[in-house]
């Protein structure tokens, strides 16, 4: 008689010494690494050992003073003399050297974030080089994307990104600023800074003229300071919808463009006519991508009431299968929570969903000892009202409600404060198109999720922010006519 054996997988871990992490990193002005004026540093650990990786400069209100000042003087002396064709030039540089140094920066990430190898070297690297090499190619275009019309730099950008795409997030906003002529301060995450302060130096490295792009370690101050400053033209935001609002305030009275990328609770919609297996998959890759730390993760999963039941037997059959741990192991789908914080109030929504009577259930995958785990978690009987499908979760936890009819369906998809993005699983193209015309949506992919492309437009409605970032759009927050 044939025996059911559970195969496992060896271990396939990724070195970590190509990472090259120094003890201490500075503040990046003018070209140079600079102590930070108060003498302060705060740790960087890796979510997945807890094991401290470097200690990082906190930038004051002085030092977001000296870093507008050289990104205003880089503006006035170079960056707004030279021809768009050389600005090209720099950032193609600034490309290349990522991809020579795409498996230091992978593995920082990994160590740094705690997202998946696989993840950090095939998609975060790869399509942040990808974003400096597509705007190299807009600098000296703008007159085609504009035609008629002469387009003119701001001058300074404030940019504050996220933890969650930490290198992807830079390069999303430092591109574009660059190519569209404006020079740049930018203020990474305060548990995720190390793959900026890498770029920091690919920058260095690429030669641009000194303080044409600033980088500002530090934590909420750091950023607030760099949103009040007044000799800021224009501040790009990605993070809650709480400080996007809050920066909304803040810049309202002043001349500050503003674009704001927030956060997000998509309606992965499938219907009973749907390529099944294809969108089990495609539910998988939506909610799990990054441990759920994803602003357009396909946190709410609406099946059609005739195949709910297969459909969510497949997908915890599915669950079963995903391996949650090392994120420098090769095999690992599900890396750690990226922070102590994150994951507290990851579980704080797991007990919440419990308590409003929604039907908990999560894979017996095994978790480290140490470090912040989450196991892929799903909730089925959720009520459209409830918090647990109204508010934004950011870990690898989803949330299952059915619907009969489109209209049905449309009408609990858009039942959100938030508009950023969609997944539709059909099989006929007439239902697509009706229904991503009528998703209040940035994005809707269609037989598919998290699909990227530095040359398609992101960005939400509502609560999810507004200006897009990608694409030709993208380029349009940076300048002025
Ligand atoms: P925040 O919005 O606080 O962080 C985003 C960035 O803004 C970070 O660089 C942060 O610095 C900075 N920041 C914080 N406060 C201010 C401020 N007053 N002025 C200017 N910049 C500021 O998000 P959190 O990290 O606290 O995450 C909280 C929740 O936000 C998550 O659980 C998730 O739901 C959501 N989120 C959504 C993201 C998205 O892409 N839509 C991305 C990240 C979070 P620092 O982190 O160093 O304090």
């Amino acid at each position: 008689m044939a025996t059911k054996k559970k195969w496992e997988y060896a271990p396939a871990p990724e070195s970590k010494q190509p990472a090259a992490i120094a003890s201490r990193y500075e503040l990046f002005i003018n070209g140079k690494w600079q102590q930070p004026t108060s003498g302060s540093y705060f740790k960087s650990i890796n979510p997945a050992t807890e094991e401290n990786l470097s200690e990082i400069a906190a930038a004051n209100e002085a030092d977001v003073n000296k870093a507008v000042q050289a990104a205003r003087q880089a503006y006035e002396k170079y960056w707004k003399k030279i021809t768009p064709a050389e600005r090209g030039k720099y950032i193609f540089r600034i490309a290349r050297i990522m991809q020579e140094r795409a498996r230091e920066l992978a593995v920082t990430e990994t160590m740094d974030g705690g997202k998946p190898i696989r993840e950090s070297r095939d998609f975060d690297i790869p399509t942040a080089a990808n974003h400096f090499f597509y705007y190299a190619g807009w600098a000296d275009k703008l007159n085609f994307a504009f035609p008629n019309k002469k387009a003119n730099a701001l001058g300074v950008a404030g940019q504050i990104t996220p933890w969650n795409f930490p290198l992807l997030m830079a390069a999303w906003k430092i591109a574009p600023a660059l190519a569209t002529g404006n020079t740049v301060v930018l203020k990474p995450a305060e548990t995720t800074s190390l793959t900026t302060l890498k770029l920091a130096s690919i920058i260095q490295e690429a030669d641009l003229p000194p303080g044409v792009v600033n980088i500002l370690t530090g934590a909420g101050e750091t950023g607030s300071a760099l949103v009040r400053h007044p000799n800021i033209n224009k501040i790009a935001f990605t993070g809650s919808t709480a400080v996007g609002k809050w920066i909304q305030q803040e810049t309202a009275a002043s001349t500050k463009k503003l674009t704001l990328e927030l956060g997000g609770k998509a309606a992965n919609i499938v219907f009973s006519d749907a390529p099944i297996d294809q969108a089990v998959e495609g539910v998988v890759n939506g909610i799990f991508f990054n441990q759920g730390h994803v602003c357009c993760a396909g946190s709410r999963l609406y099946v059609q009431e005739s195949i709910a039941s297969v459909f969510i037997q497949k997908l915890k059959d599915r669950m079963a299968t995903l391996l949650v741990g090392d994120p420098m192991d090769k095999n690992t789908d599900i890396g750690a929570i990226n922070s102590a914080a994150q994951l507290d109030k990851i579980n704080q929504y797991i007990r919440l969903g419990k308590k409003e009577g929604a039907l908990h259930y999560e894979s017996d995958a095994r978790l480290p000892q140490k470090g912040f785990f989450c196991r892929p978690t799903l909730f089925t009987k959720v009520a459209q009202s409830s918090r647990l499908a109204q508010e934004e979760i950011f870990g690898p936890v989803l949330a299952i409600l059915t619907f009969r009819t489109e209209d049905e369906v449309i009408e609990k998809a858009n039942n959100t404060p938030y508009g950023l993005s969609a997944g539709v699983w059909t099989d006929k193209g007439s239902r697509i198109f009706n229904m991503s015309r009528r998703l209040k949506a940035g994005v809707v992919w269609a037989n598919a999720y998290n699909l990227f492309d530095p040359a398609s437009p992101f960005g939400g409605y509502k609560e999810s922010g507004y200006g897009r970032e990608g694409g030709w759009h993208g380029l349009y927050p940076y300048l002025t006519f």
